[in-house]
């Protein structure tokens, strides 16, 4: 176990501290590094806590009984930690990953091989012997002071062997506010095309991780000015600048009033594209095909104005225009775009207020809205007007939807029967002459 004396200089969880203690005790170096020494230093909440070592992943699967391997790089996790041997990384043909991996017996060759200098701080121990302190070889340190995004060593190279690290670097720099250090932007401008060789799946986890951080307009605005957005988000980069920034104020008050909320920011940030390109965007950045349909649906009814004229029955249409269950989702997106352009209407929220306001007094209301809210279905017309299976039958419901929804008292069994009869009727007439339907008898 660790003793007072050697705990580190930041906060830390106890089960991370507790497995170094292990490791260091059965001989081996162990260190914290990554992400969660740089937040723990700038005072910020550590979910994940890495740490590194010189024992092997046997070795590691041995001190540990119940760990296991964590991915096909030797990664082990033990008591959902997650312990990596040191390791220095080779030639990367493909710009994004490492042809091979070898394990290394050395700290500073690990810390080399880490994208930013912030990454690349680690608190640890060399072996049972040694007493624990920082290991900074590229000023970390110095850089969180400055609030600094810095390559480790020579920036084009460290992008040109992973864009990823273009990615990592915009998410972080953005995530912490922290400024890009000139030549480490340089190169991030000179090597923005290689984002390309990043998969389209990659680059969407990373996008959608930006998206949920604190002000998120950062990121994107960061990808615009690098060139980066012209690789990744084409679409983005073709819209007018205005429209883009006003996609990007809705962004930052929904990652304010809405925390975390992964489609909210999604649908702002997409909110001035046509519906068909938002939703080919995200399946092209392989968001499952229900939650690329959710957003699209959501920015198409967001377009709608409100003028506030509205009688009930466009309020119970409009409401109509999504699923239920995404209405509340509806209303805070318009809601937020108000927000937004409250600067050139100051109306705007007051006038989305009313309309959220009206549609709860539906919704208390129980208002029917879609087919199944009908008092009647298909097999009541089939049974009751003997009408066979067909086209007819959903022309003649959507018909009485659409009269309920004017009017919510008809949806009663015995009136909307009645009401199907004579839609019934109307259709024979308008058919009558051509080789329609002939009409069945009422039973
Ligand atoms: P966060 O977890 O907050 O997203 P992180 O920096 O911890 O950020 P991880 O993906 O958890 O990111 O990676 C842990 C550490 O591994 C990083 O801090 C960095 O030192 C190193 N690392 C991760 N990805 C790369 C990469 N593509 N190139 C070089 N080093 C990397
Ligand atoms: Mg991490």
């Amino acid at each position: 176990m660790a003793t007072d004396a050697e705990r580190p200089p930041f906060p830390t969880h106890p089960d991370a501290l507790a497995l170094l203690g292990t490791l260091w005790a059965a001989g081996h170096g162990g260190y914290l590094v990554g992400g969660g020494v740089r937040d723990a230093l700038l005072g910020l909440p550590v979910s994940d806590w890495d740490i590194a070592t010189d024992a092997r992943p046997e070795r590691i699967l041995g001190i540990f009984p119940g760990s296991s391997y964590q991915n096909r790089f030797g990664t082990v996790l033990a008591r959902g930690l997650e312990i990596t041997t040191f390791r220095r990384d080779h030639r990367y043909a493909d710009h994004r990953r490492p042809d091979t991996v070898t394990f290394s017996q050395d700290i500073f060759e690990d810390l080399a091989r880490r994208d930013l200098t912030i990454n690349a701080i680690a608190w640890g121990r060399r072996g049972p012997e040694a007493g624990a302190h920082l290991v900074d070889p590229a000023d970390g340190q110095g850089d969180l002071e400055a609030r600094l995004v810095r390559a480790v060593g020579d920036p084009a190279r460290r992008f040109d062997e992973d864009a990823l690290r273009l990615l990592r670097a915009v998410r972080i720099a953005a995530k912490l506010d922290f400024t890009i250090e000139p030549m480490t932007r340089s190169a991030m401008v000179a090597h923005a095309a290689d984002v390309e060789w990043v998969s389209e799946e990659r680059i969407g986890s990373e996008i959608r991780s930006m998206l949920t951080a604190p002000g998120p307009s950062r990121a994107i605005r960061l990808m615009a000015e690098t060139g980066i957005l012209a690789t990744t988000l084409p679409e983005l980069e073709a819209l007018p600048g205005p429209r883009l920034q006003r996609s990007l104020a809705t962004l930052d008050i929904a990652a304010t009033m809405h925390p975390g909320a992964e489609r909210l920011a999604l649908a702002t940030l997409l909110g001035e594209l046509e519906p068909d390109t938002a939703r080919g965007l995200l399946l092209r950045l392989r968001l499952s095909v229900r939650e690329a349909e959710t957003v699209a649906a959501l920015i198409a009814a967001a377009a709608a104005p409100y003028p506030g004229t509205w009688a009930e029955a466009d309020i119970r249409r409009y409401m109509g225009t999504v699923p239920s269950e995404l209405l509340p989702e509806l209303l805070q997106l318009r809601a937020l775009r108000a927000e937004a352009v409250r600067a050139e209407d100051d109306e705007a929220p007051a006038r989305e207020a009313e309309l959220a306001e009206r549609v709860r007094q539906q919704q208390a209301a129980s208002a029917p809205l879609t087919l199944a809210a009908l008092a009647i279905d298909g097999r009541d017309l089939r049974e009751t007007l003997g009408l066979p299976e067909g086209p007819i039958i959903g022309s003649i419901l959507e018909r009485l939807l659409s009269d309920v929804i004017e009017d919510p008292s008809l949806n009663t069994r015995t009136t909307l029967l009645m009401r199907a009869s004579l839609v019934l009727d109307g259709l024979m007439q308008q058919h009558a002459g051509a080789a329609g339907p002939v009409r069945p008898p009422i039973r």
